[in-house]
């Protein structure tokens, strides 16, 4: 019954809709703004090394990590990872290999400056994430276990099963919600990172654009769980026939 409930598939094509526009937005904003040279004279470990040092975050370690856009932060290690497309391009723009790719992009001075906000955010023991953190658990069981529970509770008819998956899959909501403060946070402090080194004028608002829609993909993400527990709240409760 679930799976051909029209409703289902109404919720199902919102949330691809939503996620689908998001990650198309970050992924067409990096690439325009990938080609554009941030001006700044550094290739983009030199840049991450600046900005940390410049933030008393001198014991955190910069690894580079495969991939477009897989740059993170990791509060575990002390390590700022910078993928291999931006570190790459950096190195061999600065070898003279190559003239296409920009030393340090706009694009890749944001998304590094918002690594590094999260960086900062974890030395200072920022309440917001710290909430984060404490969150995991609870989230990783409720996009894991918990809406099997509710199809289980749901298929047979096992009410009080459907709510411990409900009651669950809200950890998972919450955890959506409790990380918008923290990128959003991490994105003020790169933004003040990126203008503090001189980038200005258009690039400057470039690296908005790139953090703003790097935003959006996490606002996606949040609308998305929320819908989707109401669907599945909607099934527990709101069918009495
Ligand atoms: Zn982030």
């Amino acid at each position: 019954m679930l799976f051909f409930d029209p409703l289902y598939i109404v919720v199902l094509v919102v949330t691809l809709a939503i996620t689908g526009w998001a990650a198309w937005r970050v992924r067409s904003t990096y690439a325009k703004w990938a080609k554009v040279d941030s001006g700044l004279n550094l290739d983009a470990f030199d840049f991450a090394r600046r900005l940390l040092d410049r933030q008393g975050l001198t014991d955190v370690r910069i690894e580079p990590t495969p991939g477009q856009l897989t740059d993170h932060y990791d509060p575990r290690g002390k390590v700022l990872r910078v993928s291999t497309q931006v570190a790459d391009a950096s190195a061999l723009a600065t070898q003279g290999l190559t003239t296409t790719a920009p030393r340090l992009s706009v694009a890749a001075a944001a998304v590094i400056a918002h690594e590094v906000g999260h960086a900062l955010q974890d030395k200072q023991r920022e309440p917001a994430m710290a909430l984060r953190q404490a969150i995991v658990p609870a989230a990783q069981f409720g996009s894991s276990i918990a809406p099997w529970l509710i199809i289980a509770g749901f298929w047979l008819n096992l009410t009080g099963l459907a709510l411990v998956g409900l009651i669950g899959f809200a950890g998972a909501v919450v955890f959506t919600f409790a990380t918008l403060p923290v990128e959003i946070g991490a994105s003020g402090k790169a933004l003040a990172f990126v203008n503090g080194l001189g980038l200005v004028g258009e690039r400057q608002a470039g690296a908005r654009d790139v953090l703003k829609a790097a935003a959006w993909t996490y606002v996606a993400g949040a609308l998305t769980a929320l819908l989707t527990f109401l669907y599945y709240a909607w099934l527990i409760f709101g069918r009495r026939d």
